[in-house]
């Protein structure tokens, strides 16, 4: 009989010995299990606990409070087959690769349009600008196969909710990600399972009958009469019923085309703009899980709070990261980071952001956000005239003053540092906005105002400045095209991109979930 036993909780020094726990808490002598789910309780400091939530297939009858049968709850949906001519999926990211998973599975035969590079080649590319300075304006850390995250601590955290994440974060799993993402509350992949997990993805694609085209960017889509004209830098003209557009929100000259040429309607959308803060992982660590931080993974937060009718939150934690360079625009200056799956480098850092709203940029132009962000991301590099990044250390910035030097945190950032007063290429409100964050995220994490924590700038793509509008069948103002993902305005992060690029694939394929 397979049971599920929940609450189960041992304390993180014991966490290696988590079988030998269960068969002596129920006796067992032959037995199996399973993680479903694992949790750390971190609100007592001095007694935290590791919660697990576990099946047990044994012989012996098991009774217990938190003992019941169980059942497997994976979500099952159908793959209808597809009649008419392949669907085309443009860009690689999240949203298309999903997108284009399930296309191939009902046997549409996608044929995905990437502008960037294969992940092997872009890799390559990513690499020459990290060290060289040298930018790939079609296949960077924004662009490429595997989309803006590729290069990512993988986080699969989200605030969206549905029973397919499930289904996705399987489909990662058995495209190479490890196992435990289908049982950890707070799950990510890492960087060096990324690769593997995009490769295998477009693998299974295209022994399904998928057709990729690499380096190549989507220009225009014309619709006549019944047909779509697809146009694509370098290729023959496409004709298909179905285009999903899973652009992301670096994708600017494409959002630009389609606005202003292809007249598709578009409205303005309120995205964040601020710094990303490196801290000592040890010290995150030490503040989150107290005494028993040796035993626990690299700790990650999750902090807001709110002045003046903003919202002033981190973001996109990588806990043992790297802040990234990670602009795809010559001359600009944009911040992420990434993590490799063990979370073991020495700083941890997070987006430390601050709300925009359409009423701080709107100047009468629906696309007026995206050249706000332009403007400050050129600001940035102004200042080093040199992809070097405009910073300051916490002591300082409180305080108007620039840090002379570094100090106890070194730096991750591969171009290095420009220290300097950073409302040179941040508006006021967002400068009051990190200053009145850091004071309030102290009280609830011990040490995040720490002097010596190092506040880089800037960070301005965490989410897109339109939103492309669409109707109940998830379609733009255009027939026939389906707008998906971040760059759409209806996701931000690696969870909600790829749910939302699976949707409109279903929604078009007319797929369903099963009960
Ligand atoms: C460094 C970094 C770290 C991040 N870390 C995390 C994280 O840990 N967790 C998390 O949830 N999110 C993270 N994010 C955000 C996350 O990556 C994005 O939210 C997500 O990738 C959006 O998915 P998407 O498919 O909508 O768009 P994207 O991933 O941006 O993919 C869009 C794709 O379209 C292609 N494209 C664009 N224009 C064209 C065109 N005209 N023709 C052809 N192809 C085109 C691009 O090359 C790109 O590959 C990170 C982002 C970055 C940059």
């Amino acid at each position: 009989m397979k049971y599920q036993i929940s609450d189960f909780k041992i304390s993180p020094d014991m966490d290696g010995r988590l079988e030998d726990i269960i068969k002596e808490k129920f006796k067992l002598n032959k037995f199996s299990f399973k993680i479903i789910q694992k949790s750390i309780d971190a609100r007592h400091k001095d007694d935290i606990k590791i919660i697990y939530k576990l099946m047990v297939e044994t012989d012996k009858a098991l009774k217990g409070k938190n003992i019941s049968i169980y059942k497997d709850d994976m979500v099952k949906i159908t793959y209808p087959k597809w009649e008419g001519k392949s669907p085309i999926v443009v860009g690689f990211g999240p949203a298309g690769m999903l997108a284009a998973l399930y296309l191939a599975r009902c046997n549409a035969k996608p044929i995905i349009i990437e502008r960037g590079s294969k992940i092997e080649e872009r890799k390559e590319e990513v690499n020459d600008f990290l060290n060289h300075k040298v930018l790939n304006p079609n296949s960077n850390v924004q662009f490429g196969e595997g989309g803006a995250g590729a290069f990512s601590d993988g986080k699969l955290v989200s605030n969206v909710k549905s029973p397919l994440i499930k289904y996705i974060f399987n489909e990662f799993y058995i495209h190479g990600a490890k196992e435990n993402i289908l049982y950890e509350a707070k799950p990510h992949i890492g960087t060096d399972y990324l690769e593997i997990v995009v490769k295998n993805i477009r693998l299974e694609i295209e022994k399904l009958g998928g057709k990729f085209y690499f380096n190549h960017k989507f220009i225009d889509a014309k619709r006549i009469n019944d047909e779509l004209i697809v146009k694509v830098e370098g290729l023959d003209d496409f004709k298909t019923n179905h285009l999903l557009l899973g652009l992301g929100h670096s994708a600017k000259d494409t959002i630009r085309h389609m606005y202003n040429d292809m007249h598709m309607d578009m409205e303005q959308k309120a995205f964040s703009m601020g710094v990303r803060v490196e801290h000592p992982k040890e010290l995150i660590d030490k503040a989150q899980y107290g005494k028993f931080y040796k035993y626990l993974p690299a700790a990650y937060y999750k902090l807001s709070t709110h002045k003046n009718d903003r919202g002033i939150y981190t973001f996109c934690m990588c806990p043992g990261g790297y802040v990234l360079a990670s602009t795809s625009d010559d001359f600009s200056i944009v911040t992420n980071g990434m993590s490799n799956n063990d979370r073991a480098n020495f700083n941890s850092n997070s987006a430390l952001l601050v709300d925009v709203k359409p009423s701080d940029y709107d100047k009468g132009n629906v696309l007026d956000g995206i050249d706000y962000q332009e403007k400050y991301e050129r600001l940035a590099f102004e200042i080093s005239k040199d992809y070097k990044a405009p910073a300051n250390l916490i002591k300082e910035f409180l305080n108007d003053e620039v840090a002379k030097s570094l100090r106890s945190v070194k730096t991750t950032y591969p171009h290095g540092l420009c220290l300097t007063d950073l409302s040179k290429c941040l508006p006021s409100y967002v400068i009051e906005g990190l200053k009145e964050g850091i004071i309030d995220f102290d009280k609830k994490l011990h040490g995040f105002n720490y002097d010596d924590a190092i506040l880089i700038g800037i960070e301005s793509r965490s989410s897109s400045p339109v939103r492309v509008l669409r109707n109940e069948n998830l379609e733009s103002s255009i027939k026939g095209i389906y707008p998906m993902g971040e760059g759409a305005g209806y996701a931000g992060g690696i969870t909600s991109a790829a749910l939302d690029g699976l949707k409109v694939a279903m929604k078009v394929a007319k797929g369903e979930i099963l009960k």
